[in-house]
Parts: C-alpha cells; structure tokens; sequence
C-alpha cells in the first residue's frame, strides 16, 4: 500500500468507527468509547481530512452534528438551528482562535474590541435543549437533533422544575427561543444508577447519557422521578421586538433570562483581558470536581451580539464562541515501536512508543503495559491505534487497542523469550504475573538497582540522577551500588563534562548516605516485596542487619509475628539473604563504610538502638521548634523506632508542640492525646523519663 492508499483506508477506518460511535452514543444513549477517545479519534479524522481535502467526502461525520431523531417522538423543526461547539485542547489554541477571530474582526468591522468583550462560563456536560415561549407562556421543548430538527420532548421538559411554564416578565414578547442545557447533577446519577443496579437494570454510562436517556422517556412521570435540572445560556428575540440597548450583549442576556424565571449558571464571567482568560481557565480544570454538576470544559463567547451576527456560523458551529476541553485522561494514538524494559528484580515490562499526545496537561510518548499476561491480553500489532490513560499522578498505561484500525499488513508483537539485556533465558512463575530475567549480574538489573539506591525514597543522593549511574555503569567504575563507596576524583576526573566542583558534591552526597536511617538502608536494598512500610517494621524489631539475619537462618517464623509481614515476604527476605551475592554485597558496603543499622547520632551516650520511649510510638509535629528542624526531629524520632505521622487520631501516642501551633493542639486537648514540648522529646529522646 502506497501513502495515498494508506491515508484513505485510515479516512474510512476513522468514519466507520465515529459513525457507530455516534449512533452509540446520540441514538441509543449507550456510548461504546469514551468522550476522550471519541475526540481524539475525531481530531485525527478532522486533520487527515485537512491534510488531503481530495479524500474528503460528503458524508463524513465531520461534516454532520449530532444522531438521528428517535422513533416514538414527532419531529420539531428549528427555525434557529442548534449548533455544536468548535474545540480548542489547551489555552495555546484558544488563544490562536482569540488572535484569528482578532483579524477577522478588525478587517469586517474596522473596529477595535471593547474591554469586556468575552464572557466565559462553565460547558455544562448535559443535552441541548430549545425552548419556545409564546406569550410568555412554554408551548414547545425540543432536542438538538441534527442541529435542523429536533425531537419533541416537550411533555418530558414540562417536568424539570428549573424551566418555568410561564416566564416572569411583564409583556413578554409574541415568542422568545430559549436555548440551554438540561442535566442531571453527580448525586442524583448516582442514585440513579443505584436504583437501576437493585432493580437488575444496565447502568448509565455517564450523567450526561443519563440525561438524555431521561429526556426521551415515553413516560413523563419517570423524567419527573429522574430530578434533571437546566440552565439557560442563550436567547433569540423576534425581529420586530423593540430591544433595550442593553440587550445588545450576552452578559445583559443571562440577566435578562433570569428575570425570566431562569436559573443561571452563577460561574459565568465577564473576562477584560487574556490574563484574566487563563486564570479563569486554570481555576476551572482544578476546581471543576468541587461542583455538583459535571462539566467537561469552559465556553467562551463573544460578548457583542452584533459581532456575534457578523461572525455569523460555519456549517456546524458558531465563529463567536468555542469549547476549551479540559485536558483528556485518555486518548488514542499510534503505536511505533514496543520496547521490554528490564526492572531492577529483572521483572519485564512491555512498554509502547507511540506519537506523542497531550494527556493530563503533560505530552507523553511511552505508556507501560504492566507485564507478559497483559501484553497477551491486548495483542499489540504494529501500527495499531491504541488508547492511553493517565489519571492524576499514575504513570501513563495502555488500556485498550482499537482492533477496528488495525492495519492489514500489521504484524502480531511477540513477548520475548531472552532478556532484552543480557540474552539469558527469561523465566516465567506460575503464580506471578511477572516474566523474569534471573540473571543478577544482567546490567540491566543492576543498573535499576542503582536507580532505586540513590531515588528519593530510599537515600536520596544528590547529583545521581539516572543519566550519571547511567553513564558510570558504562564506564565500568561502578557495577553495583557497593562500587559507589569507592568512587573518587581520580576517577571521577574522567568522566566527561564533569568539573570538580560537581565530582567534590557528588562525593559528598554518597558520603552522606551512609547517614540514612536503617529502614531506609534496608529499602534501597531492593528487595523483592520489601516497600518502606515493611522495611520500617521490621527494621523497628530488629536493630541491624546481622540481628535480621541470623532471624531469617534460624528463626524465620518470628519474622511473621511483625506487622504485616506474611509468608511470601518471608520467603522473599530468604531468597535474598540466602544469596551468596548478595551477602557479598553488604559485606563489600560494610568493608566501605556503609552500615546497617541506625547511627545513634543524638544521644551517643547509651548504646541501646531502641528507647522503649519512643519504639513504635506514633508522633504529630505541628509549629516551630527552636532546637530541630522538623526534618531533624523526624530523623531523631525514627533513628530510635518512632513513627510521626501528618495526621492526628486516636492512635497518636504523642503531640509534639512548638511555637505557633496549628489547630492540631486544639484538636489533641479534645481528644485526649498527650502534649508534650521540645524539651520533653529531648528528654524521651535521652532516656530521661524512662
Ligand atoms: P460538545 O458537547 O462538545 O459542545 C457543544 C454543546 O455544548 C452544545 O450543544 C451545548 O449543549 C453544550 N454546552 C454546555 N454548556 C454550554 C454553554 N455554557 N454554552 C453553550 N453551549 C454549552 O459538542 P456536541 O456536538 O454536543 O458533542 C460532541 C461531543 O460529544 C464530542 O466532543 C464527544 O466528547 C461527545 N461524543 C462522544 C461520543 C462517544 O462515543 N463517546 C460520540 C459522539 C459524541
């Protein structure tokens, strides 16, 4: 297949897909993909169609707005057409469609924009709906539809408590179109859903299919019981009706529709300036889950109804308004290749290439698809479409692959059957999701091994970022993390583009991680199952490495008497300690300084690495001390077992407080937790009070 040929098989891919996607989703009310997924394939199609006009045909669904109109209800044809939103995906685009509609403006009218020339409000994430008021009183409700005509749904509509009957103006005008969006807020969806859960019945997808679903319901009473609300956003005027001047902008017209007896979104705003645009913006896509309703975007509007009238319409959208989107946690895109990163317990991960997207404000390139079962499950082939996901903090993952775009000469991915980096045959447990490399002199392991000793969670050394292990490890002056304590200027003098001054803190900082706390220690090791929860219980019942040791030999079942540590830990802590290897290891650290317990660094007068005053207590710290930092005095607290905890409850032991308290002071006198002061820890930390 040449180019061409390969543009247009993609074109009629795309159309088939969003046609069905769209009967799914505006006839049937049951959507099959996600808005996300549905936009960004939607893009894509907008920008092959872009790319090759020529291939460009008629009935492509960009060219069409909104499903067809359901049986069971009569049609209602719009005298005003309903339009869709054009889209921007970030406050780059909309700030290029602010400049573009700028032009266009100063060359139609020659004239400058006033200040106030934009408003912005929330996009409600429910159903167009268009009114009609004869006589101040409602004789017609009617769904977007086609944009042309619409559904009658005007008995459904008689029952939302927010669209008056009879508007509350004095004299209103022979007819009025009111336009706005009925929804369903989040709590009533939910119970919704629930009650279809109880009662057997398939749940909806979302509040706004959950709305429409309503609005098309035979039944009146049931649209009644479903509690749907609405908001009015706009409203056309005959002809020949005598206007106010003041009704020549948008704003005036929201007022003006809640006089009428309307509810008004309360979060619209008049916006000056472009300044003003982003903070709104931002404030927005954060404060959005703050609401009761779902909102999927913000909507800005030109605030001049006569230049709203000269921008006129394209054929499925306004040229005076625009959605901004906030940003997707999911969307479609190309693979290019599939790499298997080996980790540093040699577990390995598939993790997919593709064409850089925006997901979740930030541009990702490479998504992880967890392990060998999950690989299988998606069946990746070359060039496929798949859909990515990002939520909140959570790395990007591969959750789907669109098999309807698959290619014909795509070819099937196959897992691998050697390490990708020493070549050893990889290894498979039937009762782990993970395929292994077992080799543990593979680079590849040691290398994240390294990565782990020196990240945050575990020593946090400075200056050894994953570039510089990266670049020591090739070139041979460090093979494991032992090999770090016997770095020095001599050698470090070789490497390139590596001064002095950064050779003379890198020393320091790796120096310095022999300072870390023993949990932290026993983190870094890596060991299989081992996170800093259960290294810190442990570590609170054993007072160094040899004491874990010789527990783990000879009495491995005490081990199961700590918090949280069950059988299979225990069997990981003996597969790692029983290693020759790895007893080499902390023996060559030992040999360089690098100890396994904690340095008794604030009372060096006892020698007891545990202070039945402090061994697991659990500490808040709120306010200023004069004697400690806050870090300082988390060190101290856990260097003899403690554990200080951000929040207070009932299993706090003690409150430590300082200078300028917070509300935690208060909160521990009506709780009953014991306060006690700087001086007091001191004397805790010193055996004083025991
Ligand atoms: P849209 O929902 O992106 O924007 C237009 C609509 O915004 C208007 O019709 C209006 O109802 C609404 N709106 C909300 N608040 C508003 C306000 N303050 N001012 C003006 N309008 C406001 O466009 P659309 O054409 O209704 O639907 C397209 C979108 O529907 C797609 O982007 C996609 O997210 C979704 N969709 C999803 C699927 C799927 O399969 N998941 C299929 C088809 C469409």
């Amino acid at each position: 297949m040449n180019i061409k040929q390969k543009n247009q098989a993609r074109i009629t891919e795309l159309k088939k897909l969003i046609d069905s996607a769209n009967y799914a989703y505006y006839t049937l009310d049951k959507p099959d993909i996600s808005d996300a997924i549905y936009d960004s394939l939607y893009r894509e199609l907008i920008k092959l169609e872009k790319d090759y006009p020529h291939l460009k045909t008629e009935d492509s669904p960009t060219n069409r707005l909104g499903g067809e109109i359901s049986k069971g209800f009569s049609k209602i044809i719009h005298k005003i057409p309903l339009y869709s939103l054009d889209n921007a995906f970030n406050l780059n685009e909309l700030h290029e469609w602010i400049s573009r509609l700028k032009k266009l403006i100063n060359k139609k009218e020659n004239q400058s924009l006033d200040q106030n020339f934009l408003v912005a409000e929330l996009k409600i994430d429910g159903n167009a709906i268009a009114l009609r008021y004869e006589n101040g009183i409602l004789t017609k409700a009617a769904t977007r539809g086609d944009g042309k005509k619409g559904e009658d749904i005007t008995n459904n509509v008689r029952r939302i408590k927010s669209i008056p009957l009879k508007l509350r103006i004095k004299q209103p005008p022979q007819w009025l179109e009111i336009r706005g969006e009925a929804f369903i807020p989040k709590k009533t969806f939910q119970k919704i859903n629930e009650d279809k859960k109880i009662n057997n019945e398939q749940l909806f997808a979302n509040p706004r299919n959950a709305c429409a679903g309503s609005l098309r319901q035979l039944d009146p009473k049931v649209v009644a019981r479903r509690g749907l609300e609405f908001f009015a956003y706009q409203v056309y005027f005959p002809d020949n009706f005598q206007l106010d001047k003041i009704y020549l902008n948008h704003w005036e017209r929201l007022k003006f529709l809640n006089n009428c007896g309307f509810r008004i979104n309360k979060n619209s705003r008049i916006i000056k300036n472009e300044k003003e645009l982003n903070k709104y913006c931002n404030y927005w896509e954060k404060e959005r889950s703050s609401i009761g309703y779902e909102t999927d975007g913000i909507v800005i509007k030109i605030n001049n109804i006569n230049l709203q009238n000269s921008l006129g319409f394209t054929q499925k959208a306004p040229r005076w308004a625009i959605a901004l989107k906030f940003p997707a946690e999911e969307i479609a895109t190309k693979i290019n290749s599939l790499s298997f990163q080996v980790g540093r317990s040699g577990s390995i991960t598939p993790v997919a290439n593709f064409e850089p997207v925006k997901l979740a404000g930030t541009t990702v390139s490479r998504a992880t698809l967890h392990n060998a079962d999950r690989f299988k499950e998606l069946n990746i082939h070359t060039h496929d479409t798949i859909i990515v996901r990002k939520a909140g903090e959570i790395i990007p993952e591969v959750v789907k692959v669109i098999k309807e775009l698959r290619i014909e000469e795509a070819e099937k991915i196959d897992f691998p059957k050697v390490c990708p980096s020493c070549g050893n045959l990889l290894e498979k447990n039937i009762s782990e999701a993970a395929t292994k490399c077992i080799n543990i002199n593979c680079d590849s392991i040691q290398i994240a091994l390294i990565k782990h000793w020196a990240s945050k969670g575990a020593l946090n050394i400075d200056g050894l970022g994953h570039k510089m292990i990266e670049q020591l490890f090739e070139s041979g002056l460090i093979k494991n993390v032992a090999d770090l304590y016997t770095l020095n200027m001599q050698k470090l003098i070789e490497i390139e583009r590596m001064g002095e001054k950064s050779i003379i803190k890198l020393l320091e900082a790796i120096d310095n991680s022999k300072n870390r706390l023993w949990h932290q220690k026993l983190y870094a090791l890596g060991i299989n199952m081992v996170g800093q929860v259960t290294a810190k219980n442990i570590c609170n019942n054993y007072a160094n490495i040899n004491e874990l040791i010789a527990t783990i030999r000879n009495e491995p079942k005490d081990l199961n008497q700590i918090n949280g540590i069950g059988i299979e830990i225990v069997e990981s802590l003996k597969k790692w300690f029983y290693d020759k290897n790895n007893l080499k290891l902390i023996n060559d650290l030992n040999e360089r300084g690098f100890q396994f317990y904690n340095k008794n660094l604030f009372n060096k007068k006892t020698n007891d690495p545990y202070n039945p005053n402090i061994r697991n207590k659990n500490f808040v710290i709120t306010g200023t001390m004069k004697k400690f930092t806050r870090d300082e005095m988390i060190y101290e607290i856990e260097n003899f077992g403690g554990n200080v905890k951000n929040t207070l409850s009932k299993n706090t032991d003690f409150l430590v407080v300082g200078e300028k308290a917070g509300s935690k002071f208060n909160k521990a006198k009506e709780i009953g937790t014991k306060i006690i002061y700087e001086s007091d820890l001191i004397n805790l930390l010193t055996l004083k009070n025991k």
